[in-house]
């Protein structure tokens, strides 16, 4: 048997595709996607397609003209329903795909309130017709309830107010972003949504759901009712697991993997939003759900397929970027922190620069607007030059150097 079958024709899937041809790959390549499009990018669906900046169909990685003379057969519309890996056989609703290796990369859906589904203008953003879908929401909304203060909430609540709406964001946790990047880092970040008019209510969940037909309001734990006419909600997602089931990989926190990625059974790998996998950088089991991420996945998987007999070890600094209110937050590395120290604080924490020390290394690092310093930062952290002073004294100088 040859050929490689990726399921999930998205970032992952598309780059572990692109990767394979790039190192030499001359075999089959089949690229299965559920959705009806050809591969796009999500991180602009909260932001640019939102404020009306980007269309939905420029988020399109590649032409299938592109696709098709790289040697990368799409079948879009065309879910994996099962797997049998003893057989190496991937079975969709058109037929069956047998492989010599197999790529999962299904990535993840957005969890849901209960009870939302039985309302209109309640949403989640995952895909294309999600953004379009809250986009010709937001034209006609006055009143936007937020749930979830996670980097997809406060993406769509900064989209929302550049666009004047009025925005209410609430969030279970103390603070912004706090699950992300700790509590005190996530404290400043709420200054953010302050200083641009959007309400943020921390400290409190959600307890229902108002309306006959359409939502009227969002009621919460504490008896609060918040008046709304779109509720857009971000509150984590769920992997797209389910199509595994009975195939005898280990999907109880998405797609377990190796170091090397590899899934179990032979010629099975996973990546992106899915794989959760042992990180030999932090002998760490982790599932990260970030762009960057699933990229640096995508090379070691290619990588990986083509060299067996060599394979690398993913050992990725877990690192994203999220843009909010015409600011970038950026973040890399780990948050359990014995201390956070914020090195350059400015008045309006715009140009902001914390570190995160655990015992006596640097294990990470947050910017706002500090897009070089966080860059420096993350190649000294891969590459091992993590001792603590001297990463303070490095972080001191580049930040106040090129970014202050
Ligand atoms: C709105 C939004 C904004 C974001 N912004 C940022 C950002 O600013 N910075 C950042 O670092 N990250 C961001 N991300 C995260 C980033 O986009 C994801 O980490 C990335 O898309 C993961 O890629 P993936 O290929 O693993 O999964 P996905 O992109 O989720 O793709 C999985 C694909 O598999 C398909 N699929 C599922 N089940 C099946 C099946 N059974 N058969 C076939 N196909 C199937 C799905 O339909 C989907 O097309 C954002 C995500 C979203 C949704």
């Amino acid at each position: 048997m040859t050929g490689t079958v990726i399921v999930g024709a998205s970032l992952g899937g598309l780059r572990v595709a692109e990767g394979l041809r790039k190192a030499g790959y001359t075999d089959s390549i089949w690229l299965l996607g559920a959705e009806t499009h050809l591969p796009y990018d999500r991180p602009p669906l909260s932001k640019e397609v939102l404020t009306g900046k980007q269309s939905p169909a420029d988020t399109e990685f590649r032409t299938a003209r592109e696709l098709t003379d790289n040697g990368i057969e799409v079948h879009v519309d065309t879910p994996a329903t099962g797997v049998d890996c003893a057989s190496r056989t991937v079975i969709t609703k058109s037929g069956a795909f047998d492989y010599a290796h197999l790529v999962i990369a299904t990535g993840a859906r957005p969890r849901q309130i209960p009870g939302a589904d039985r309302l209109a203008g309640v949403h989640t953003i995952r895909t294309r017709e999600d953004a379009t879908a809250i986009s010709a929401a937001l034209d006609a909304a006055s009143r936007v309830v937020v749930v979830g203060a996670g980097f997809i909430g406060a993406e769509v609540a900064g989209s929302a107010r550049q666009l004047g709406v009025d925005v209410t964001v609430v969030e279970a946790l103390e603070h912004p972003l706090e699950r992300a990047i700790g509590r005190q880092a996530g404290a400043a970040c709420a200054g953010l949504h302050a200083r641009n008019g959007t309400t943020v209510l921390c400290g409190v969940g959600v307890d229902g759901l108002e309306g006959d037909e359409s939502v009227k309001a969002v009621t919460l734990a504490d008896g609060r009712r918040l008046p709304a006419d779109l509720v857009v909600v971000g509150i984590g997602v769920v992997p797209n697991v389910e199509w595994l089931d009975g195939s005898g990989l280990d999907i109880s926190n998405g797609v377990a993997c190796d170091q090397y990625l590899r899934a179990g059974p032979a010629g099975v790998y996973a990546l992106g939003d899915v794989a959760q996998w042992t990180n030999p950088r932090y002998g760490e089991s982790m599932r990260i759900e970030h762009w960057t991420t699933t990229v640096e996945q995508a090379t070691v998987v290619a990588h990986n397929i083509v060299n067996g007999d060599s394979p690398r070890v993913c050992d990725s600094i877990p690192y994203f970027w999220s843009d909010q209110y015409g600011h970038r937050i950026q973040f890399a590395g780990r948050t359990h922190a014995d201390e956070l120290v914020e090195i350059s604080c400015g008045a309006d924490h715009a140009d902001y620069l914390a570190l995160y020390r655990r015992e006596d290394r640097l294990i990470g690092a947050l910017a706002i607007d500090g897009t070089v310093a966080l860059m420096q930062l993350r190649g000294r952290m891969m590459s091992g030059a993590d001792d603590w002073s001297e990463s303070t004294d490095f972080a001191t100088t580049s930040f106040g150097a090129d970014d202050g």
